[in-house]
């Protein structure tokens, strides 16, 4: 990224921030309003105590002031600073624990709602799923980020108008060394700033290495492999080394650099300035030309550190906010993102199974790419029972992704009931398909949960027990103690139950009963079958099935027997069509798979 790039107009900077503020106000004002006056409070009070008191005191000492004036002085100060006190640790406590999290939260659950939007293509594009990852996991820091910039605003302008004016009545020409040291400091911090942003991009991708390093190590899903394969991890630690090394010589790249600025920032521009020049100027003013009082030196002295503090802490506000600012465009565009699997006319979805029309369909994953899906054509009847087979590569998959409209056909169309599948509510389409896929999750929630995919409260039992029949999951569910309500994965809950790999696509496989759709799609769900459990699964599935449309992969030809119509892809085209029989007949490849595979079982 270049840095024309990072530079961004003030009113973007501006709306960017306002926008993270909108969202934490709409969460908690209480919060962000008691903050800012705490704020306030806490400055205002810091000023009394430590420039006006402090110079009130001094001075009754030098002029003679009498003793219960100054008396009165302090035990009021001392009263205001102990309720100030009290006030700025219920801030603290009691609602920044509560204010906070409900602001990270709101952003966090825009951002998942948003997820749950995003096409499938975006997952396929490694740029802007590492902006998406980026996006999310920088949510929470914007939230500090927002606070703390409040902080820096409002710290900065509290000091500025009390010190500053305290200064202007004084002396005014000590705001001149305040204003030399301010510039300086305002211009290096930002190069400061640019560094590190920069250096945060170029850690990224290294970042994201370690991270999935880190997952390997810890996810339930590798661990069984890790034991079988001990030597993958030399693999793994040459990555994570790799990443850690990356990241060191990026900030090695920069350090000098870093370095440099931080020695002018701090030693020239603060340093020299403000303590060795100013404390020459206040002397002299007070010994040789005598126009201002000896407690006038010290307050001067003591509060100009915090007057340039103060504009530093302004000067640091731009800056901090465009960086901020960086972040929070990936924050908006990703919220921005308009998903392209829209509906176009939002026509209703019929409520029984219709025919569906695949019409010269063809689909690459990217415009230009080799295409994996090449001029196909499928009727799929109402209530037909059709299987997709063909070696791995073929299509298969893709083509049921397509069905679902997950994805956009650039060429061709698919129609339900002779309308274009893009003209239906795209929500009511996806509920018409019960889809189960061969790679699908279940959720550290209840069995009941994991077949309604939604909260049970008030859910009706009997469909669920229903659809867990009909998948042949009833009689393991007898063996649990808390039947439905039985959590699933020890994720949450120590009794937990952790089910086999075909149990868990009993369950998976019940959703598409319990969605009661009029087509059902399964890409190989029950794989994790043996031969003969897959087989009986498949036929009482598919009687249960009567009354809707299958699709169904399989890698067995003993399950593809049960369908009506078979459909061989090879290349992303259909090679050859027809029932069991009538491919065998046909002695193609269909043929020759059945004999490989049928030659297996005579041999077990
Ligand atoms: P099958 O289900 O028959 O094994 P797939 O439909 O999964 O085949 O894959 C067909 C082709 O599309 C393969 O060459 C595969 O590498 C490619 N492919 C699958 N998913 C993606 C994706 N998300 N991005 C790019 N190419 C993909």
């Amino acid at each position: 990224m270049s840095d024309k790039d990072m530079k961004q107009p003030f009113k973007q900077v501006w709306n960017n921030n306002m926008f993270i503020l909108k969202i934490c106000f709409s969460a908690s004002p209480l919060y962000v309003l008691a903050f800012i006056f705490d704020i306030l409070r806490n400055q205002i009070l810091i000023f009394l105590e430590h420039t006006y008191g402090i110079g009130y005191v001094l001075e009754s000492v030098e002029f003679g002031r009498p003793f219960h004036k100054v008396a009165v002085f302090i035990i009021t100060l001392f009263i205001l600073i102990s309720l100030g006190m009290i006030y700025g640790a219920f801030v603290n406590q009691l609602i920044s624990k509560k204010g906070l999290p409900k602001m990270k939260q709101k952003l966090k659950f825009m951002l998942y709602e948003k997820a749950q939007e995003l096409d499938l293509e975006c997952y396929d594009n490694p740029e802007y799923y590492n902006e998406f990852v980026l996006a999310v996991s920088e949510a929470d820091k914007q939230v500090d980020r927002l606070m703390e910039f409040l902080n820096k605003i409002f710290t900065g302008l509290t000091v500025l108008i009390t010190t500053g004016t305290y200064f202007l009545v004084k002396d005014w020409f000590s705001i001149i060394f305040v204003l030399i040291s301010f510039i300086l400091s305002f211009m290096l911090m930002q190069v400061f700033n640019k560094i590190n942003f920069k250096i945060r991009l170029k850690k990224n991708p290294e970042e994201r290495k370690r991270a999935y390093v880190n997952r390997v190590f810890y996810l339930n899903d590798y661990a069984k492999e890790l034991r079988l394969n001990p030597d993958v991890s030399d693999k793994l630690f040459d990555k994570f080394k790799e990443a850690n090394k990356a990241i060191y010589n990026i900030d090695k790249a920069s350090a000098k650099k870093k370095f440099l600025i931080s020695f002018v920032r701090d030693y020239i521009s603060n340093d020299f300035i403000s303590d060795v020049l100013y404390i020459t100027y206040l002397v002299y003013k007070a010994t040789v030309l005598n126009a201002i009082s000896y407690s006038s030196v010290v307050i001067l002295f003591n509060s100009f550190s915090r007057l340039k503090q103060s504009l530093r802490t302004i000067t640091e506000i731009y800056p901090y906010a465009s960086e901020t600012s960086l972040y929070i465009d990936k924050i908006r565009n990703f919220l921005n993102y308009e998903p392209k699997i829209v509906s176009r006319k939002k026509l209703a979805v019929p409520e029984t199974p219709k025919t569906f029309e695949l019409n010269n369909i063809s689909f690459a994953y990217k415009e230009g790419e080799k295409r994996v899906i090449n001029n196909i054509n499928i009727t799929i009847k109402p209530y037909e029972k059709i299987a997709l087979v063909g070696y791995n590569g073929a299509g298969k998959t893709t083509l049921i992704k397509l069905l679902m409209r997950l994805y956009d056909l650039q060429e061709g169309m698919i129609s339900l009931n002779d309308i274009n599948i893009k003209d239906y509510d795209v929500v009511q389409y996806h509920d018409y398909v019960g889809t189960v896929f061969q790679d699908y999750m279940l959720y550290a929630a209840t069995v009941k949960e994991n077949v309604i995919m939604d909260n049970a409260d008030g859910v009706a039992e009997k469909p669920v027990m229903t659809a867990l029949e009909q998948s042949g999951f009833a009689q393991r569910l007898q063996s649990f103690k808390h039947g439905l309500d039985t959590p699933l994965t020890a994720e949450f809950e120590e009794d937990g139950v952790n089910l086999s790999g075909g149990e868990a696509q009993k369950i998976a496989i019940s959703r598409a009963f319990y969605k009661d759709s009029s087509l059902i799609i399964l890409d190989e769900p029950s794989s994790a079958l043996d031969p003969i459990a897959e087989y009986q699964l498949n036929q009482s599935m598919l009687e249960a099935a009567a009354n809707k449309t299958v699709v169904f992969i399989s890698h067995r030809l003993s399950t593809t027997r049960l369908a009506d119509k078979i459909f061989m892809l090879e290349n992303g085209r259909i090679i050859e069509e027809g029932s069991h029989e009538e491919l065998l007949q046909l002695n193609g490849k269909y043929a020759e798979m059945w004999r490989v595979q049928a030659g297996q079982y005579i041999e077990v």
